[in-house]
């Protein structure tokens, strides 16, 4: 009876591949559901795609926008929260204005924040012919990521870094397999519409004053964004499909500090501390679904392209609910 007893508040077990944003955040619910969670990793999570990112709140390269829309809803609530109740999470919140060249400009996903602004024509860089302003959270990858670690290990969760070269080495060691493996998933399940796409940043010291965020697109969609964190500042960046050299290039951040000056002069004389480069893991469209392989419950989360930060809550929801009716609850 004892051991029947104990076996029961264990809990149904799990694999997740992944302790990037997307793995980290999904554990975290899979263990308020009441699974035994064991987290996988590659790498140290100060080297992952996830260290590299903004990271602000923010679809860029994903799809299909009818998912996005709810799964950002639900991260920007979550996120307001965390700001609210757990300074150890680093997430804050920022006005953002976003600026669009001639005759391109979405404003689908604006609507999963609480609400938007147009701006002046007359406020607006050359560049732009339009521009909006919001509220949206960032979180400083160098403390959201160990908060959410700590979250795992303080719900009874683990994390252990080792490499898979198949998703099939884990079939039948685990009731589920939850697969947040990023670009990872080219080759551990054989995905090969997953593609990486090459991001670069600098991170500067943030000159005083600097609050806003500023995202803005040339035509051609060259992104040019400023992101101030906790203590510093994101300036970026690239996105360079298909291409995984994680180099950094000295002649990018050149290029993209300048743009970076146009928008704010006062970041002329930001002191540079680092290079970034991360591959964000480009996919048609992100994959969250449940599919059975051999008797093996997997749930796939992956391919969040430039927007795992934007929507990683929601698609941890997603999870959990997959979860729930997959394998149970205790
Ligand atoms: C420069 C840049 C800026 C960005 N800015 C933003 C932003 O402002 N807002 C936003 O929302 N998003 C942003 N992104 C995108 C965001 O970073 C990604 O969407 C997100 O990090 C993807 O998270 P992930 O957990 O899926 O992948 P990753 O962080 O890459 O994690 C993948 C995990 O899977 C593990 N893994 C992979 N293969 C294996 C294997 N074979 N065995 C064991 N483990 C494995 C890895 O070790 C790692 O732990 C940015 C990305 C870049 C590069």
């Amino acid at each position: 009876m004892e051991i029947l007893a104990s076996a029961r508040t264990t809990g149904p077990t799990a694999y997740v591949v992944g302790a990037g944003v997307i793995g980290l955040t999904t554990a975290v619910r899979l263990l308020e559901l009441g699974l035994d969670v064991t987290i996988l990793t590659r790498e140290p999570i100060d080297e992952t795609t996830s260290h590299v990112a903004g990271a602000y709140w923010h679809p860029f390269a994903v799809a299909p926008k009818e998912r996005v829309l709810p799964w950002a809803r639900i991260t920007y609530r979550v996120a307001r929260a965390l700001a609210e109740h757990s300074p150890d999470a680093g997430v804050a919140f920022r006005t953002l204005y976003k600026y669009y060249p001639a005759d391109e400009v979405h404003t689908w996903w604006m609507n999963a924040a609480p609400s938007y602004e147009q701006l002046p024509a007359a406020t607006l860089p050359p560049t732009a012919v339009a521009g909006y302003k919001l509220t949206v959270p960032v979180m400083d990858s160098r403390y959201f990521l160990p908060y959410l670690v700590a979250q795992v290990r303080t719900l009874g969760g683990r994390v252990e870094q080792r490499t898979l070269h198949h998703l099939d080495e884990l079939y039948g060691a685990a009731d589920l397999l939850v697969n947040c493996s990023g670009l990872g998933a080219a080759s551990l399940n054989g995905d090969t519409t997953v593609q990486p796409i090459r991001g670069q940043v600098l991170r500067v010291k943030a000159p005083a004053g600097m609050e806003r965020a500023v995202v803005s697109f040339d035509k051609g969609w060259r992104k040019t964004y400023i992101v101030p964190r906790t203590d510093d500042c994101i300036l970026g960046g690239t996105a360079d499909a298909a291409d995984a050299d994680t180099t950094a290039r000295p002649a990018d951040a050149e290029a993209f500090v300048e743009r970076c000056i146009q928008l704010r002069p006062a970041l002329r004389n930001a002191e540079w501390l680092e290079h970034r480069v991360g591959l964000r893991p480009g996919r048609p469209e992100i994959r969250l679904e449940t599919e059975h392989v051999d008797g093996q419950a997997i749930i796939h989360n992956y391919g969040h392209g430039g927007a795992g930060y934007t929507v990683c809550w929601g698609c941890a929801a997603s999870v959990a609910e997959e979860a729930v009716r997959v394998v149970g609850t205790p």
